[in-house]
């Protein structure tokens, strides 16, 4: 129910599990040996997360933006910036590293190719990430957020 959340986490560098359909035991197992923060939706999870004291996020707004302030508030997240050097990938999780677009050209589209200069890959699957409309619209996204924070 949070995929938008998760990848939005996973690129501006936080580590983030993001199990779609898991669960509720399975997902509390995961969280009392992985240390993790558990954020969700489901009210019903949560009431049996809290029994195990662990840390939980109760998402209860509709809204993305409002949804990440739930986030922020709680845990003081910061460091809102989208940086190639310390970004996960949206896909599996893993950290990114810069690279430099001529060694991959056969991999990015022409269009793509000859408008951005700045590229990254993940380290695990290789999934090859630019400044294109997704990261525009996270900027967006994070510009507002950054504001609110002032
Ligand atoms: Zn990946």
């Amino acid at each position: 129910m949070l995929g938008n959340i998760a990848r939005k986490l996973r690129l501006l560098g936080y580590d983030t599990k993001y199990f779609p359909d898991i669960d509720d035991k399975k997902l509390i197992d995961t969280a009392i040996k992985e240390k993790i923060i558990i954020i969700s939706k489901d009210k019903e999870l949560i009431l049996r997360a809290q029994k195990y004291n662990l840390q939980i996020i109760h998402i209860t707004k509709q809204k993305q933006i409002e949804q990440f302030f739930e986030i922020i508030n709680k845990i003081h997240l910061k460091n809102f910036k989208i940086n190639g050097n310390v970004a996960r990938c949206t896909k599996c999780n893993s950290l990114t590293e810069p690279i430099d677009k001529s060694n991959y050209k056969e991999k990015i589209p022409l269009g793509v190719f000859n408008f951005n200069e700045n590229y990254w890959r993940c380290k695990s699957c290789e999934k090859i990430y630019w400044e294109g409309t997704h990261i525009k619209n996270l900027q967006v996204f994070v510009g507002k957020i950054n504001e609110r924070l002032q």
